[in-house]
Parts: C-alpha cells; structure tokens; sequence
C-alpha cells in the first residue's frame, strides 16, 4: 500500500498525465477538459440475504465521452471507492485512445468481497447492482459498456448481458452491452487471456528492439529471463503461464495476497494455480520456499517484475528498493507517482499500464464488434482461405510431379499452412497488431524527442494527443 503523504490513486494518474501535457501545446481549457472525470455516479441498494437486508456501495464512472461508448470494467473489492474508480476510469480513456479502440473511458466498482458470498447470491447482487446501471444507460451497447476486472470475470459479465436482455426485450444488440461474456453466451474465443496474452505480445515487442532492451540493462530475449509475478489472477496467471511455456521465462516467484513461492529454479505456473484452486491458498505447496510477507518478494534480484495484482504496490516505502531492472504493468497503477520518480532516476524501464494491460479492452472490442455484426468472426473466410491455399499447395505437387523433381513439403508444414485462420487466430492476430501498433507509437515518442525520457510519459502524449484532436473536431 501507498505509504502516508503520498497522493491517492486518481491524484497520482493526474499528476502523471500533468508531467506529460507539460511537454504538449494544448490550451489549457482542453487540458483540464480532458483530465477531469466528467460523472461519478453512486449507487446504493439493499439485497435480502439469509434473512436480513445487506446494503451494498456501487459505482460507475465515465470519465471521457470523447469517444462513445464509453468502456471499462466492473471491480468487486471491499477496497473499492469514488477516489480508486475515477483513476481507473481515467486510465481507461488513455488505454482506449492509445490502442485505438474507439471508446471513451468508464470503470465500475462494487464494494465487496466475493469470496463472502455463495455464487446464488452474487447472481441476486450482481443482477441487482446491474439493474440500478441499466436503467440509467450506465450499461448500454451505445453509451455503457463494462468488462471484467478484479474479482469479476465470465460469470457475473453472462449475469449482467442477460439481466440487459430482460429489460431491453427488443433491443437486437442487447449481448453488446457488456464484454467479457463466456463464449456460449454471446463471449469472443481468447477473451479470458486476452490481458496476460497482451502482456507477452508487448514483452515480445520491447525485446524486438535491442536499443530498448539495453537501456534496461538486459540482453537477449524473454527466454530464461528471471521473472517475479505478483497476482495469480486473471492477468498474472495467464501472463507468468504464456511467457514461461512459450518464451522460455522463468518464473522464479509468485507473491500472492497470503505469501509469496520462490524458487530460483522455476515455478511451474499451472501447477501453483491448481495448488491455489484446490487449497484455497499458495501456503504449503510443495517445491518452492514459503515467505509470508509476500509484498517483500517485489525487492527479488531479478530480470523482469510483473505486478498483476492492484494498484500501488510498489510505493515510496519501497521503490528504492525494487532491482528489476525492467518492469510491466500488468495490474493498473501499480506503480504511485512518488514511486516512478524513484525508479526512473534509479533507470528502470517501466512498461506502463495503459499500454502493457490493454490487450482485455482490445479483445472486449473484438467481442463488441461481433456482437455488433452478430456473426463470429472467421465464419464467411475460413473455407475460402482453405480452398485457395489447397489449390496452391496441389499445384506445386502437380508441377513436382510433372517436373519428375524429387520434392515434398516439410512434415507438418502442409496441415498448418492449409489450415484456415478461426476466431481465436483472428484474435490473436488483431490483439498482437495492436500491441506491436501500439508500442511503435510510444517508442516513436520515447525515441524522437530529447524531452521525453520514459515510456510512461509517451504513452500519455500519444493518448492525450488523440483525445484532444477528437474534442477539436467536434469543435470543443
Ligand atoms: P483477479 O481478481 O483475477 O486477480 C487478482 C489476483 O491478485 C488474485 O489472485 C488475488 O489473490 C491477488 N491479490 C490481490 N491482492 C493482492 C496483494 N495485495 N498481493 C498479492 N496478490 C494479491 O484480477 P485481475 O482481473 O487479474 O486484475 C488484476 C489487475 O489487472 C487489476 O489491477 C486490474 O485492474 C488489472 N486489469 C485486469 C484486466 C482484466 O481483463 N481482468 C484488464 C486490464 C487490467
């Protein structure tokens, strides 16, 4: 947690987006147009529960309709509040202008601890909390469209698009009010990974560049790079899951919210994960050290720190502290403003959130828009694209045969190539566009002007850049 005297969350996105728009020419009415949340609105309601009335806290933030809908997930956390849900909401307009998804920034929250409640009665809250939204266009395929976040996912995204459904009969786009849905139920295939497979594709993408890569101190690749995760969530699962299995990672911690696993040779990342879902807890697991206060593991030697948990982790308690010379912000605001300062005259090279998590808003767009054309993508294409590349394929063996040449395909190479792209192929392809996409404009910036000295700052001009010529055109 941030230490006391430091700003809170929104104040430290605010004063991070101030060190960026120093460097910019906006007028400063525009300026203040874009920082400030345009509406908070909170909602109180009470739900009957095993024989009482529970009241509960909730809210929904919009704070930039530059772009309609507006977009960002729902929160269920007992540390939710007006001050964590106006950040991430501003965080949300940034990340959608930086990876072009034609959305204004929102964000939700629901003060709660999930893990209190049986799953029957989180569908009666979340049902409840959904309708008070509903009928204020605070959820709507047109003006309102949240996602999953910290303790939501699949489930409660399939409650909310059906409690839409039942109070918008004849709305044919009724399943586009929210992203994130099961794939059964209106959901996009890759949706669920789509945020730690956004994190790989922009690790992949930084260690495209060995310029970049140097100015953090490392060499190479992400094969046998040393990593420290923290958060086995959503995110941090399927990140530390993805860059371990396929990048030759290695994960040599696991901090979760009861301790931390380290073991200098490697975690297997679906074992803990199944150790976590079996036992209710990382404590115990075998083949690895138990350190109970897991948040000292962020101060690991290691190459490459991925906080995926919550925001302000790493804080001016111990920024100073912190020896990963390259880190990514899976989780939203892990870093506090005072902590990035520490960091950046210490060198570190910080992949900042908006960019490295916005691979689940980039997937929720995918889902929207197929919600939208009501037809999965890949559907009309698929056979064709097969067709063609079997003709191909069956000439060249015709003119093999014919030229009598002692000729074959390499093994495997003929099925692959014959196989036509499918939803979760298109998927990947679009999410790893846009980060390559989207890294290119913030290197373009860290790299092309003496002023701008980190990613982070990059990433606010290239965002603030495209909100702002969006107010200008609409003549604000
Ligand atoms: P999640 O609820 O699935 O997982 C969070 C994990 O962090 C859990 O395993 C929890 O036990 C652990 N955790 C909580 N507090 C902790 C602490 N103090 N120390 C260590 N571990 C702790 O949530 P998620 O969806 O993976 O989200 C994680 C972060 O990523 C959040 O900041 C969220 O805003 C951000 N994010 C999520 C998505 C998404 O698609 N889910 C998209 C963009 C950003």
């Amino acid at each position: 947690m941030a230490v006391a005297g430091e700003p809170s969350f929104r104040e430290s996105v605010d004063l991070m987006f101030n060190r960026a728009v120093a460097l910019m020419d906006l007028s400063p009415g525009l300026e203040q147009k874009i920082r400030v949340c345009n509406s908070t609105y909170t909602v109180r309601f009470g739900v009957r529960l095993r024989g009482k009335i529970e009241t509960f806290v909730g809210y929904r933030s919009v704070h930039s309709e530059h772009m309609e809908p507006v977009k960002g997930g729902i929160r269920y956390a007992m540390s939710v509040n007006q001050d964590e849900v106006e950040a991430l909401a501003a965080l949300m307009t940034y990340k959608c202008a930086l990876v072009e998804t034609p959305f204004g920034g929102s964000k939700g929250g629901l003060c709660i601890d999930p893990r209190a409640w049986e799953p029957h009665e989180l569908e009666q809250i979340t049902r409840r909390f959904a309708y008070e939204l509903i009928k204020r266009d605070l959820i709507n395929p047109a003006q309102n469209v949240p996602a999953p976040d910290m303790g939501t996912g699949e489930r409660e995204m399939a409650w909310i698009a059906d409690q839409y459904a039942r109070m918008n009969t004849t709305d044919i786009n009724a399943k586009a009010c929210v992203t994130g849905k099961p794939p059964h139920a209106g959901g996009i295939q890759g949706r669920v990974e789509a945020t730690g497979r956004g994190v790989q594709y922009a690790l992949r993408e930084f260690f495209r560049y060995p310029e970049d890569v140097a100015k953090a101190h490392l060499t190479g690749d992400l094969d046998g790079k040393r990593v420290v995760v923290q958060g086995l969530g959503n995110v941090g699962y399927h990140a530390a899951k993805f860059i371990s299995e396929e990048d030759g990672a290695k994960i040599i911690a696991i901090i979760e919210r009861d301790g931390a696993l380290h073991n200098e040779d490697g975690l297997h990342v679906e074992t803990v994960k199944q150790w976590i879902a079996k036992h209710g807890t990382i404590k115990g697991y075998p083949d690895a050290n138990f350190v109970d206060d897991g948040a000292k593991l962020l101060e690991l030697d290691c190459d490459i720190l991925i906080p995926a948990a919550m925001e302000g982790v790493i804080h001016m308690g111990n920024a100073a502290q912190i020896k990963a010379p390259l880190i990514i912000e899976a989780a939203n605001g892990p870093i506090t403003f005072g902590a990035d300062e520490i960091l950046r005259q210490k060198g570190t090279v910080i992949i900042p959130d908006m960019y490295a998590n916005a691979g689940g808003v980039t997937v929720s767009y995918f889902e929207w828009v197929k919600n939208l054309s009501h037809i999965r993508f890949g559907r009309m294409q698929r056979r064709a694209e097969e067709a063609r590349h079997i003709l191909l394929v069956d000439e060249l063996e015709r003119l093999a045969a014919d030229k009598g040449l002692d000729w074959t395909l390499s093994p495997g190479f003929k099925e692959q190539y014959l196989k036509g792209a499918g939803e979760l192929e298109l998927v990947r392809s679009g999410l790893d566009d846009t980060m390559r996409g989207a890294y290119q404009a913030m290197r373009a910036i860290w790299h092309g002007r003496d002023d701008v000295e980190d990613l982070r700052v990059a990433a606010y001009i290239v965002s603030i850049s495209r909100v702002a010529a969006t107010y200008v055109s609409k003549g604000l």
